[in-house]
């Protein structure tokens, strides 16, 4: 069988850079044995999961024709999901934790990391090749104009490295952007010290009107913002902050009830 032709509404962007790939394999670190590829194409970064003994190999790749490719060229991988990623009832299949890798399909990376971040305690650690920008705003601190949900919300929960960029001109066919590898890793927080619905609704609340002040831009959840931050706007908010103030409109709303 012939190579696979790529598809640009799949977000198809083969890396045909052998040292990248095992490169990314390199990055995992846990000893987790489970590990889920998300959009495997051809394989590239599966045939080096593969090398390793310790993994049981998972992928999840909607294109027929890859799945295809794959089944005809890797007879020892035992799990391929011929499936949507964004479809599936993925942690439901696995009897405990596992690992998230991938050069993940770009129109989709929010979405993966949203997931990621839901199954947060089934998952140690998540490999992603994405877009650089959206590897630079999942890593970004306050104070940085990419600083949004994504970095907030992961932080929380994972320690975020950004590991390195990757040129557009090793994919075939070529992105319009640079990409880059970054690495999550499940940190010690079991539970956040306040309520983590009222938390997630916090920060998307500052981070739909980041221009305005919180004051204004989380009246709904709160009437009267506590003054230290009644003035400030989301981006010059850090993780912990947004923490102590989720704690303080807690409050507030069980006094008043
Ligand atoms: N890992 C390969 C391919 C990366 S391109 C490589 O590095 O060369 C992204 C891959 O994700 C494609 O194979 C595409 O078919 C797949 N994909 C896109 N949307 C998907 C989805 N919703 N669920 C699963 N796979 C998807």
């Amino acid at each position: 069988m012939s190579f696979v032709k790529p598809k640009k509404g799949l977000g198809q962007h083969f890396l045909t850079d052998q040292n990248i790939a095992r490169k990314i394999v390199d990055s995992l670190g846990s000893d987790v044995p489970d590990i889920l590829e998300i959009g495997p194409g051809m394989g590239v970064l599966t045939q080096y999961l593969l090398q390793r003994p310790e993994l049981n190999v998972h992928v999840i790749e909607i294109d027929r024709e890859s799945v295809a490719y794959l089944q005809q060229h890797f007879p020892t991988l035992q799990h391929i999901w011929s499936e949507d990623f964004l479809k599936a009832d993925v942690a439901g299949r696995f009897d405990g934790k596992f690992n998230v890798i991938g050069n993940f399909p770009y129109n989709i990376s929010s979405q993966i990391f949203f997931r990621v971040l839901a199954w947060r305690n089934r998952i140690p650690e998540t490999v992603g090749m994405v877009q650089k920008e959206v590897a630079e705003r999942i890593a970004a601190s306050n104070g940085s104009k990419v600083y949004g949900i994504l970095s907030v919300l992961l932080q929380a929960f994972f320690d975020i490295e950004y590991l390195f960029t990757v040129s557009e001109n090793v994919f075939n066919p070529p992105p319009k952007v640079k990409s880059a590898v970054i690495r999550l890793r499940r940190n010690q927080v079991e539970t956040l010290p306040c309520n983590e619905n009222l938390f997630i609704q916090v920060v998307k609340a500052a981070f739909n009107q980041r221009r305005k002040m919180l004051r204004n831009s989380l009246k709904d959840l709160c009437e009267a913002l506590p003054a230290e931050f009644a003035e400030k706007r989301p981006e010059q908010l850090s993780v912990s902050d947004f923490i102590r103030l989720t704690g303080m409109i807690e409050n507030l709303k069980n006094n008043k009830a």
